[in-house]
């Protein structure tokens, strides 16, 4: 954690999903993680890292690395010590996220498939090996892999829109992908109740590039802004639709 610089705070922000007057919410150490929840710490760093609630929607987000390239998130957060604050990563959820996918596509016929954030792309190949035809790619890509060649019937986002520093921007590219009637099923944590200084709560965490945490308003907000609906299945997990397609009934 050398040279790590981020942006100055202001102490009112704009909402980044419905440009609401956004104050400041609280301050967490850069190294906060969200292994914290099962008892292990990082040293602290002194980098402190400034969060903002938006009055009207909701959403917690810090505009500390809005100027972060991608290169800045490699060498920060997504590096080798990754693994370390997010050890599921790896294999465990691709694992269970293959399985739950080929479930809820079960009825489908050759449905052209997306796992949009997909990393290194381990939940895709287990689709392959299912005789999916799955497909991989994520924006984070240091190395800038070109979009894929869509449209897609099926596109999933497991845990990716709290990385992003630009919810809007993100999502309007993942929907982009999708085909008239395709449907776009993703998980993040919404946090729909929390006190007047939360910062405690484990889901924020910057070591884990958890920047922009949401509330089923937030999400609301954000995708009715598209032109899309959402459901929720429970807290984590989301789909957004417009057009019901004839396999998922
Ligand atoms: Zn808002």
């Amino acid at each position: 954690m050398d040279n790590v610089t981020v942006r100055p705070v202001v102490h009112v922000s704009t909402c980044k999903i419905c440009n609401s007057q956004a104050p400041l919410y609280g301050v967490a150490d850069f190294n906060k993680s969200c292994e914290e929840a099962r008892g292990r710490y990082l040293p602290l760093v002194g980098v402190p890292v400034y969060y903002h609630r938006c009055n009207h929607c909701g959403l917690v987000f810090t505009r500390a690395f809005d100027d972060w390239t991608k290169a800045d998130y490699a060498q920060h957060i997504y590096n080798e010590d990754y693994v370390l604050i997010d050890p599921d990563y790896i294999d465990v959820r691709p694992a269970s996220n293959a399985g739950f996918i080929r479930d809820f596509i079960k009825k489908g016929r050759d449905l052209k498939c997306l796992d949009y954030g997909g990393g290194n792309g381990t939940l895709a190949r287990l689709l392959q090996e299912a005789g999916v035809d799955a497909h991989s790619w994520d924006p984070m890509d240091a190395a800038g892999s070109p979009s894929p060649s869509g449209p897609f019937d099926f596109i999933s986002a497991f845990e990716v829109l709290e990385h992003t520093p630009e919810p809007v921007a993100t999502v309007r590219e993942a929907l982009g992908m999708l085909s008239p009637r395709g449907v776009l099923v993703f998980s993040t944590l919404t946090i729909d109740h929390v006190p007047a200084r939360g910062m405690d709560n484990w889901y924020i965490a910057p070591r884990n590039g958890h920047i922009t945490l949401y509330t089923r308003r937030a999400l609301l907000t954000l995708f009715e802004g598209e032109g899309y609906r959402v459901h929720h299945f429970n807290n984590n997990l989301h789909m957004a639709l417009n057009h019901d397609p004839d396999w998922l009934s």
